[in-house]
């Protein structure tokens, strides 16, 4: 198991942000008020009391509020006393150590600034359309702004609710499974997908953009326009529309067929294999690229290839996409290019192949090289899947593969 947070932007209404205040400003009295109690028992008896041990009192207190100010909820509190808490304890160790020890501090309003749940306890994420939402009982449902999807098998055990000075956000506090990699005597492999070659293997081996859906694609685009010149309400134009919703049918069907292809040889042939986690601002790095990730339906690969690659023994590795087609794979030095230059070429060490193998090679050697940071972020529940609308595909051409 590893641990990781995941940060999101915020975007609370007015009078949601108004509560979230609210939730900080009594966050802050629980905190002042434990700390004093523990404060002075110290300077009485030089005794340490658990601020947990409040508990029962800030219960009490809680249930003593009006309903609606009642916005801390009963395991924030509880995080508060628990945070005071590790605050003591690591002002004990010091003072044991010998060390020169502060007392653990009051704080004042713009030093308190994030209150901790227990994620399931008054909060959870929730998803409304394509929207996704942070439910905060007493809060509301706060606009959360998904940059990127939270891994494969994700466990969100904490949820920390932050006001920075740019605004609200909430940390995810994950806890994500180490994906078991067992190696099965097939070999390891890494892609690169890109504009031109849809898929180049770290091997050499790759995937061609498929070709074979453009007379489909031309012979929509035709029916689209038929469709548009054909006066509303009437018996052509109704025909005209099961044309064109027939052939977008088509379409969809032929891109799913082509990745389940892909896929299934993938997974058969190789032991493990290492991608670029994609996330949307890997869909965004620029307008050309965003619409070759679009065309090529990425969203659909990743889910295809991670939900076979367990049943066939095949381990699916992501890397983190910063610089892989920068670095020189033979010698590591950076080597900058714009995308318009498609060949690698160090002057370095001399090393000139195809910019995209150069690329697979290096997220074979930050995958199976280097250390590993996680399985594939596709499946995670609740997100929404990265592929977008599906109006601009072009397709794509089978490979050998
Ligand atoms: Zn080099």
């Amino acid at each position: 198991m590893a641990l990781l947070t995941y940060q999101y932007r915020l975007y609370p209404r007015r009078a949601e942000a108004k509560r979230l205040d609210t939730l900080l400003y009594q966050g802050k009295l629980v905190y002042n008020f434990a700390l004093e109690v523990c404060k002075n028992t110290y300077e009485a008896t030089g005794e340490s009391v658990k601020a947990l041990s409040l508990w029962r009192y800030f219960r009490d207190w809680r249930n003593s509020q009006p309903e609606a100010e009642r916005v801390l909820n009963a395991s924030s509190v509880q995080h508060l006393l628990r945070r005071l808490d590790k605050a003591y304890a690591a002002f004990f160790r010091r003072i044991k150590a010998g060390e020169k020890a502060g007392h653990p501090r009051f704080k004042s309003h713009d030093r308190f600034n994030s209150v901790e749940y227990t994620y399931g306890d008054g909060v959870k994420l929730v998803q409304d359309d394509r929207r996704v939402l942070l439910y905060v009982h007493r809060i509301g449902s706060l606009k959360v702004k998904v940059h990127r999807r939270l891994p494969t098998g994700a466990v969100i055990k904490h949820v920390v609710i932050k006001r920075k000075a740019g605004g609200w956000y909430v940390n995810l506090q994950l806890e994500v499974p180490t994906p078991e990699f067992v190696p099965n005597g097939q070999p390891l492999v890494a892609g690169d997908v890109g504009m031109l070659r849809l898929l180049t293997l770290s091997d050499g081996t790759g995937i061609d953009n498929p070709r074979w859906l453009r007379g489909t694609l031309k012979k929509l685009r035709r029916a689209q326009r038929r469709l548009s010149r054909r006066q509303k309400g009437s018996n052509r134009r109704r025909k005209a529309r099961r044309q064109v919703a027939l052939l977008h049918e088509q379409v969809a069907n032929t891109r799913r067929d082509f990745w389940h292809k892909v896929t299934t040889a993938l997974v058969n042939t190789y032991g493990a294999i290492a991608l670029e986690a994609l996330n949307l601002n890997f869909m965004l790095r620029n307008g050309r690229l965003s619409l070759s990730a679009h065309d090529a339906d990425l969203g659909i690969f990743y889910a295809l290839l991670d939900s076979k690659a367990a049943n066939a023994g095949c381990t699916v590795v992501c890397v983190d996409p910063a610089y892989t087609s920068q670095i020189c794979s033979g010698c590591g030095c950076l080597v900058e290019k714009d995308l318009r230059v498609r060949d690698h070429d160090c002057p370095h060490c001399g090393l000139t192949i195809d910019r995209d193998l150069n690329a697979a090679r290096n997220i074979f050697k930050s995958a199976f090289e280097y250390a590993r940071i996680g399985r594939s972020g596709i499946n995670a529940a609740p997100l929404p899947p990265p592929s977008g609308d599906g109006k601009r595909t072009r397709s794509l051409r089978s490979s050998p593969l």
